[in-house]
């Protein structure tokens, strides 16, 4: 029973919760006891918070007991990315230099979530700061992919996407800066969205580069990520980047999207994300997916964006910039740790030590590639000019929308690569963004759904590859209603043909 009760989606728990059938506290249980089960394998979580998690569960099944009206989430769990703060239970960031900080407050959302009666089972595992695209850079060891444990789970919200695919929570929350919702998403067999930039309050995020950052849902249900995204949704004074407008209604468009019909929807194949260095199993379940979108009666036609090439070196310009000056408020003084502080020392050299102890190689590279980037007599070059190439992709998505409804492509050019392969190539680990970082330089949502399953290039059968729908500012419905019309071909959610931990 409390096996079976961690396989179903959000959405069934939440309605089973709602009518009786089950309640909040024996979800929560089975789900922590999942944990227990597979976590040692997985490495999902961080942190779990029974006593939270068990007491947040009490409050929604009195609130029934009292027949006061419960959300559409109530009870159900979740893994929340530790790049997110929560009051009262550790947020590290996957860094050691935040090892032991208890946040005095809540991000809105996850003080959205709590209002919600959504249950924070722990917080997730992460690529340190969210640089990364395997979980290799968090400072607590990697996350496992359930379907093969000897693979990354993606990142940097690997911890998330794996717990997710591990049954260990149905829901999490990810961020997305270049890609960390969608590639995990796509490599673990589940579905991940990244919104509009200012359509999820960024306020309570630990900043890596906040003209990028953006946090949404990942579910292995097109419609349990859209029910998460109306909770986490919607406009914030706290955050001066929050959009005020209403939350696009992606519940209803995932449920219109579950009929396959398609009819009237132009489709556009972005051109330049393909070919070299694609996987061959990568592109031949992009085709399929082409097709079958095609059945369903959309229109699908090749557009050319001639600026996405660009696309990666004018990220790795940005975001840097943006996270060596986020970073530098990690200065011994106000968070977490610090080292040599002896009563001698001086404070810049106690910040020195603190730095050089508590960042890790990948963080290390970033401030000095973004501090170079930003200083005089540079900035023109580097950072102004990536700035312009920033501009020229916004162009591109316009000139295809103004033919195109949605834009398709790979999440990612490769199937789940192994722990260890890319680890000393950090060319290698970006490439992994090639496709995602368009429309994350561009503030578009943008949504990974599972497209089949593929062949790795070194043989291994039987992964999981996705499908990346892009669409134009504040329509991420379209995202959910294509995503659910894939999904709906496929006969279901793809985890269930994972391999059983
Ligand atoms: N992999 C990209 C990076 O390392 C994206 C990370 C993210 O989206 N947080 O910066």
């Amino acid at each position: 029973m409390s096996e079976e009760l961690t396989r179903l989606s959000a959405a069934d728990l939440a309605t089973k919760i709602a009518s009786g059938d089950v309640s909040a506290v024996e979800v929560t249980r089975a789900h922590l006891d999942r944990i227990r089960a597979v976590d040692g394998d997985v490495h999902a979580f961080l942190v779990t918070d029974e006593d939270g998690a068990t007491a947040a569960a009490e409050a929604v099944d009195d609130k029934r007991a009292n027949g006061e009206p419960l959300g559409p989430l109530a009870g159900v769990p979740l893994a929340l990315k530790d790049v997110v703060v929560t009051r009262g239970l550790q947020t590290t960031s996957g860094s050691k230099i935040l090892e032991g900080w208890i946040p005095p407050y809540d991000a809105t959302i996850t003080r959205k979530m709590r209002e919600a009666g959504i249950v924070i089972l722990g917080k997730a595992n992460m690529d340190e700061f969210a640089m990364g695209s395997s979980t290799e850079n968090s400072a607590f060891g990697p996350s496992h992919n359930p379907w093969a444990l000897d693979r990354t789970p993606g990142g940097s919200s690997g911890g998330s996407s794996a717990a997710v695919a591990a049954f260990e929570a149905p829901l999490a929350i990810g961020t997305d800066t270049g890609g960390s919702i969608r590639q995990p998403a796509a490599v673990t067999g589940i579905v991940g969205h990244k919104p509009t930039y200012g359509g999820v309050s960024r306020y309570g995020l630990i900043a890596f580069s906040s003209s990028l950052d953006q946090a949404g849902p990942f579910g292995r249900t097109v419609l349990d990520a859209a029910l998460l995204h109306e909770v986490i949704g919607g406009h914030d004074p706290m955050d001066s980047t929050s959009l005020d407008v209403p939350v696009p209604p992606v519940v209803a468009a995932a449920r219109e999207g579950a009929r396959g019909d398609l009819a009237g929807l132009t489709v556009g194949v972005v051109k330049e994300l393909g070919g070299e260095g694609y996987e061959p199993g990568v592109e031949a379940a992009a085709r399929n997916a082409y097709a079958k979108l095609e059945e369903m009666g959309a229109k699908v036609v090749e557009v050319s964006c001639p600026h996405f090439g660009y696309a990666l070196a004018a990220y790795y310009l940005i975001a840097p910039s943006e996270a060596s000056s986020n970073l530098a408020r990690f200065d011994a003084v106000r968070y977490g740790l610090r080292v040599g502080d002896d009563g001698v020392r001086d404070l810049e050299e106690v910040m020195a030590l603190t730095r050089e102890a508590g960042f890790g190689a990948e963080v290390k590279r970033r401030i000095i590639l973004g501090t170079y980037a930003l200083s005089s007599g540079y900035y023109d070059a580097y950072y102004g000019q990536a700035q312009k190439v920033r501009t020229l992709i916004s162009r591109d998505f316009a000139a295809a929308f103004e033919t195109c409804d949605v834009l398709v492509s790979p999440p990612t050019p490769t199937t789940a690569f192994k722990l260890g392969e890319r680890v000393d190539d950090p060319m290698a680990m970006y490439a992994a963004d090639l496709c995602t970082l368009p429309a994350s330089l561009a503030g578009l949502p943008a949504i990974s759904v599972p497209a089949g399953l593929a062949s790795a290039s070194d043989g291994t059968e039987g992964l999981p590859v996705g499908l990346q729908i892009m669409a134009p500012a504040l329509a991420d419905d379209r995202c959910y209603r294509v995503a659910a019309a894939i999904e709906a071909t496929l006969g279901g959610p793809l985890i269930a043909q994972a391999p059983v931990l």
